[in-house]
């Protein structure tokens, strides 16, 4: 591997483009009108314009991305997360155009896509599910049944659903037909897919996702787990490795458990297997992200892993050289999403000028961002600026240097989640560790 693009934007372009230079491998960027002065572009050894704004005219054009590659030599395409990552259709054509795809074969791709299909593919063996439908709803009343058997409330999910889209909870029985309906179209609208499931609505959860990475030699190995409990609108601001419940039975379970998943559907690369916790520890799986994570780094700082690289080794086929005794974790990673959003108004975006824009550095201290000082924050993407990552000998450690981190990072001009994140460090529920995925609801208030 000579030369790689990198089909995305952001932090998340130039955190793959790190190691691709540390690796010796070119690296090419891609970018749409509204990024003509993004760190990304600078960073990279080229760049290529590809459109407008909006990614259905820039960044989701798999067919205009593939042109560019072809046309500059490039050997492989890393997708990072979002946009083309998790499209089969575009890792196939990037193959047979004799260009690596670094992720799984779409064959994973398709089938994780689906949540439906993932459980399918995945009852064969022990893995725990949350009770619900195995099919994609047809009769309303059969499935009202099914909902009244396993007890409300229950949550309604679109198949084709990501990005905590797609879900709708539903408290009681009168409720059912109406949601139902409501599901159904917003699925429709939103993924193209009308397919909806029911599931158990798990009280009280903890979201727990096990990393894995496997070759095409048949290793496959995980590297432990990530908490993602601290969500909005059922998308995650704070993660950390390790969690503060796993016990290392398990931790080794659900690692297992995870690597099942994987071989259920042949998977090579890095992926996520996410399952829910429940309050007498028990998992579930919920679905498989069939790409790098946004919150890799944790795994990488407790591992003295570069996920990234070892994406790009076993991409070129070579055989996986870490065995799973050889994973131990050390230490502890905390990370929050600095999002372009205002914490104090329900999360909404907050986009508009960095009047002023200043990292914290130090040790231990790691910001994995794609925002500089003067820049405007397009409308057009996902409004996270960057990560901010702390690491400490224990996890009080963490907490403590996020707070000290979140303190010395200055933004003007626009809001963020960083006072959000100040104000979970010095949460109890969070400190003691006892919290799950009603955090924001249950505790923040704006005004306090
Ligand atoms: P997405 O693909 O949109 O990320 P997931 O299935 O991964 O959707 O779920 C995202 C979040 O939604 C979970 O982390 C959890 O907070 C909540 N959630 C999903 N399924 C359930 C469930 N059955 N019970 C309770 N909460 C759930």
């Amino acid at each position: 591997m000579k030369k790689l693009l990198v089909a995305n934007r952001g932090e998340i372009a130039i955190r793959v483009m790190r190691t691709a230079k540390k690796m010796g491998i070119k690296t090419v960027a891609v970018y749409s009108t509204a990024d003509r002065n993004a760190p990304h572009v600078k960073y990279a050894d080229e760049a290529v314009l590809i459109g407008e704004a909006p990614s259905n005219q820039s960044y989701l054009l798999g067919d205009k991305i593939i042109e560019v590659a072809k046309s500059l030599n490039v050997d492989a395409i890393h997708p990072g997360y979002g946009f083309l990552s998790e499209n089969a259709e575009f890792a196939e054509k990037a193959e047979q155009n004799n260009i690596l795809f670094i992720g799984p074969k779409s064959k994973a791709i398709k089938i994780m896509g689906s949540k439906l299909a993932a459980k399918e593919a995945v009852k064969a063996y022990d893995i725990p599910m949350v009770p619900g439908t195995a099919e994609a709803i047809t009769d309303i009343p059969e499935a009202k049944k099914i909902a009244t058997t396993i007890g409300f409330p229950i949550i309604i999910k679109a198949s084709a659903g990501g990005g905590g889209k797609g879900m709708r909870v539903v408290e009681k029985e009168a409720d059912f037909e109406s949601q139902m309906d409501r599901a159904i179209s917003e699925a429709v609208n939103a993924f193209g897919d009308g397919s909806v499931f029911i599931e158990k609505y798990v009280a009280s959860p903890r979201h727990i996702e096990i990393q894995i990475m496997a070759d095409n030699h048949g290793n496959v190995i995980h590297l432990f787990e990530r908490e993602c409990s601290i969500q909005r609108r059922h998308q995650k601001v704070v993660e950390e490795a390790p969690s503060a419940v796993l016990t290392p039975e398990l931790r080794e379970k659900m690692g297992q458990a995870a690597i099942e998943v994987a071989k259920a559907c042949d998977y090579v690369n890095a992926g996520t297997v996410e399952f829910l916790l429940d309050d007498d520890l028990n998992f579930y799986f919920l679905e498989m992200n069939t790409r790098l994570q946004v919150e890799h780094p944790v795994t990488e700082l407790i591992t003295g892993t570069d996920l990234v690289e070892l994406q790009i080794r076993v991409a070129r086929n070579e055989v996986l050289q870490l065995k799973q005794s050889d994973l131990k974790i050390k230490g502890h990673a905390i990370e929050l999403r600095v999002y372009a959003e205002d914490p104090l108004n329900d999360f909404l975006p907050s986009v508009g000028h960095l009047d002023v824009y200043q990292l914290p550095v130090g040790e231990n201290i790691r910001v994995d961002n794609g925002f500089e000082q003067g820049m405007d924050i397009p409308i057009y993407y996902d409004p996270m600026l960057a990560k901010l990552i702390t690491y400490g000998d224990t996890r009080a450690e963490a907490i403590q240097l996020m707070s000290t981190a979140i303190s010395a990072y200055k933004v003007e001009g626009i809001q963020t989640t960083l006072p959000f994140g100040a104000f979970v460090c010095q949460h109890e529920a969070f400190t003691s560790g006892h919290f799950n995925t009603h955090f924001v609801k249950q505790f923040y208030s704006p005004e306090a």
